[in-house]
């Protein structure tokens, strides 16, 4: 027997079927997904069974060494839906196999033989087993291939499968300051230009209360062990054992749930929905429907019907809105039929997760774009929350949109797919409306509460009469209000596209990177500024490198800013921030939200993770403070985004009894996306920018296709794009737009420069083939190392 095998080498040449013998030993085990080894030229790899046949065109075989798995990891459906991304996206077959497993697989994980469900007391190996297990190899030291194969396919015998990750300690050795915020200052002074290390470390302490572990510390300051025990020598600091945080849902109990009884408008929502499943049709439903008008409950009464009919359900959440308040929802209606799949898990939890949907121990998957490819083998919906957010498309190779995946997988088994938002994406909108998915409405809030009102404030106004601060007398004034009442407020820091970035006042020189076009970001924690693209670090300048001028200050606001200016002007609030800082640690996200939701804090203060899913009644404020920031970016959907982030944002205020309010800041009040999105107007905010797309040819009226380049040298990346826009341009119809080469918006990025062609087209049955001779031709450009090529059929990062 002959095994077609697609080996673990992501590049040009060995992106194909090799054929392997199959030793005599294993050939009733081998099939079609189980991931195998074999010898490849002097290595031994890893490599995915495709198929198994009876003849190979080759002689002389080599044979395949060793199985990997004992039941295919990859199903006969999973496995041509690899194929099927890797035409559609164009990476290599085993970039997408690989896409669809947990990233623990890659590892190595050791495999016990352990007692089946079938026990067989008068099996020879029973009493070698019976307490406890034996490891794999030495199991087949003493029995065949054949007899092990024969008694897991009867249940006698099992294989448990365990990663190998360095065990997390239960506790990990911290330090915290000994001093307050005003002795660490003075300790600072005390050592003037010495010790600068030292210094960082409490400028730190200065920074952060809390105890901060020594690994965490040495990564963040990028300082050494020693430097920080000798502020402990010196009593500055001091030692102690910190628990670590495990697994936040690892035995918690959660307080089952009952349907509700559906709204009127709810139940016209579900009906369709209720009716693909009842019929097994696939179908494509768009819900629209405003933020609070119970889509999420119509996801749980579908995926309840489709429990009943004994099928599996998988819903998609972006990872932003993961938080425990989702899970809770789905927890404690499904119990543990549930499994939950997001980036807080470690690799050894995320594989334990997929095992238990593997072993069908669970039908229902809550996760993040990648549990999409949850190995369910009888899926009845697919369910994406949020549909229009653009972390559902993956960013690296293979470069898929978790819609598109789910449809597929949807049509495969005959069962309705469900995009949920406040916001479609204009693409999903446009299909909608020409009757491609079926759109269903809701456009009332559960209860008939009133969407919230919101007011733009006028910054440039704000400056003009006087008021310096990053709160406007409004806000300023309604926060005030909030506090006496004893009501909460929602502060969002749009933080994306606004950095905190170092400039000139006197000539207006801006500090960049000297590796990447882009400016440098300031870091008050140790008083640097910092590459978020390279990490190239530098300290902050006392004077203008350009005209030596002393006045060089930092702009934009971070959220430390805002909190520090918060506990000035607002000294009684008391205030819980949220942003990449304040979460890193494992289970801190659901602490701080409980602490605000315990009503422990006045004020919820955060960047993007706390613009979606949180759903907290005495919440009657929502105040956003640079509402336009993401409007300028170089992107065709920047508007689209501002409009969805702020509809979001609104969307927490006033979902329960007490009526909300929204402030949103802007420099740009006058922006259609902000105006509308205040208006809580989604048809006004589509048609307009429906014009903008048709006369600018972007999606959802054309396709866009996108090919980067990258190179060290300058002029061979003009060269390369110059010739790769002229080879399409000879190619494709003149009905086609074929833009480059140009520069990429971030023109370069660690040394090496970056040019792009733009391809705009509404049909071109053959631009795949001749996008896939380019990354031929250049292939062996690619594999020396020099050239970088990333093609992107449906690009969403334009930067
Ligand atoms: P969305 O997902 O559209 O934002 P949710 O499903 O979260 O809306 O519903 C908003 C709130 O209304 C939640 O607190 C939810 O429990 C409640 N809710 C939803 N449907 C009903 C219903 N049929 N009856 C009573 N309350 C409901
Ligand atoms: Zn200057
Ligand atoms: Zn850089």
């Amino acid at each position: 027997m002959i095994a077609k095998v697609i080996v673990d080498v992501p590049a040009n040449q060995t992106d194909r079927l090799f054929d392997y013998a199959i030793p005599e030993a294993w050939e009733e085990m081998i099939e079609p997904g189980m991931r195998v080894v074999v010898p490849f030229g002097p290595r031994k790899i890893q490599g995915f069974v495709i198929s198994v046949v009876n003849e190979s065109e080759h002689a002389k075989l080599k044979e395949i060494s060793e199985v990997k798995d004992v039941t295919p990891v990859l199903t006969k459906e999973l496995l041509d839906l690899g194929f099927w991304l890797t035409e559609k996206t164009l990476c290599y077959a085993v970039s997408a196999l690989q896409a669809m497993l947990p990233a623990a697989m890659k590892a190595n994980v050791t495999k016990t033989v352990v007692l089946g469900n079938k026990a067989n007391k008068e099996a020879a190996w029973f009493r070698m087993i019976e307490t406890g297990g034996v490891k794999w190899d030495e199991f087949l030291s003493h029995f065949s291939h054949k007899e092990l194969n024969r008694a897991i396919k009867n249940d006698e015998l099992e294989v448990r499968y365990d990663v190998k990750e360095k065990t997390a300690p239960k506790t990990i050795l911290s330090v915290s300051s000994t001093l307050t915020s005003d002795e660490l200052r003075n300790e600072k002074e005390k050592m003037g230009n010495r010790a600068m290390k030292q210094q960082d470390i409490i400028s730190y302490f200065i920074d952060h209360g809390g105890a901060v572990s020594y690994k965490e510390l040495m990564d963040v300051l990028d300082t050494t062990r020693s430097t920080i025990k000798s502020l402990v020598s010196k009593a500055i600091l001091k030692e102690e054992e910190v628990e670590l945080y495990r697994d936040p849902y690892k035995g918690r109990s959660f307080k089952p749930s009952k349907a509700l009884e559906l709204t009127d408008l709810q139940q016209n929502a579900i009906s369709p929905i209720l009716e693909s499943i009842e019929n097994r049709n696939h179908g494509t439903f768009l819900i629209h429907g405003v933020t609070g008008s119970g889509k999420t409950e119509i996801y749980l009464q579908s995926i309840h019907r489709v429990l009943e009919q004994g099928k599996e359900a998988i819903v998609l959440v972006p990872e932003i809105s993961l938080t425990p308040q989702m899970v809770t929802r789905f927890k404690s209606r499904f119990g543990s039929e549930v499994a939950v799949l997001h980036s807080g898990l470690s690799r050894g939890e995320k594989y334990d997760e997929w095992r238990k949907i593997h072993r069908k121990e669970v039908k229902v998957v809550v996760g993040a774009r990648s549990a999409v490819f949850a190995p369910f083998t009888n899926l009845g919906i697919i369910i994406i929350d949020e549909e229009h957010e653009s972390s559902y498309k993956q960013e690296e190779n293979p470069r898929y949109h978790a819609r598109d995946v789910a449809i597929k997988r949807g049509e495969h088994y005959k069962c309705p797919v469900v995009l949920g938002s406040a916001t479609p994406s204009l693409e999903s909108y446009a299909r909608a409306s020409k009757g491609v998915y079926t759109l269903i409405e809701l456009l009332e809030r559960v209860n008939k509460q009133a969407m919230p009102e919101v007011s733009i404030v006028d910054m440039r106004e704000e400056l003009r009469s006087g008021n310096r601060s990053m709160f406007s007398n409004d806000l300023f004034d309604k926060l005030k209000e909030r506090l006496e009442k004893k009501e909460q407020t929602v502060l969002f820091l749009n933080r994306r596209g606004y950095s905190t970035f170092v400039m000139c006042r006197d000539c207006g020189f801006v500090v960049e990177c000297p590796h990447c076009d882009i400016s440098l970001t300031y870091h008050k924690m140790n008083g640097t500024m910092r590459c978020h693209y390279c990490g190239h670090e530098e300290r902050f300048p006392s004077n203008c490198p350009e005209c030596e001028s002393e006045h060089i200050r930092f702009f934009g606001t971070g959220t430390q800013r805002v909190e520090e200016e918060l506990t000035k002007i607002l000294p009684e609030a008391r205030v819980v921030r949220m942003d990449v800082d304040t979460t890193r640690r494992k289970g801190s996200h659901e602490k701080l939200l409980n602490q605000f939701g315990e009503g422990k804090a006045d004020i919820l203060l955060g960047t993007q993770m706390i613009a979606k899913g949180l759903d907290f009644p005495n919440v009657t404020l929502v105040g956003v403070l640079a509402g336009d920031a993401m409007l300028h970016l170089p992107d065709f959907r920047a508007s689209e985004k501002t409009f969805q982030l702020l509809t979001q944002v609104s969307g927490r205020a006033g979902r329960h009894l007490l009526p909300g309010e929204v402030i949103v800041q802007s420099y740009t009040p006058e922006h259609y996306s902000i105006e509308m999105a205040a208006d809580h107007d989604f048809q006004s905010f589509y048609k307009r920018e429906m014009v903008t797309r048709k006369q600018f040819g972007y999606p959802p009226f054309y396709f866009l296709a996108m090919v980067n380049v990258s190179h060290e040298e300058l002029t061979k990346t003009v060269d390369v794009t110059e010739k790769i826009t002229s080879f399409l341009k000879s190619k494709l119809s003149n009905a086609s737009v074929v833009l480059g080469p140009v520069a990429s918006p971030i023109p370069r990025i660690k040394d090496r420069y970056r040019y792009q062609c733009m391809i705009k087209y509404k049909t071109e049955p053959k631009l795949n083939d001749h996008l896939k001779e380019i990354q031929k031709h250049f292939s062996k450009d690619i594999s020396r190392g020099g050239l970088q090529l990333t093609i992107d059929t449906q690009p969403y990062m334009m930067m």
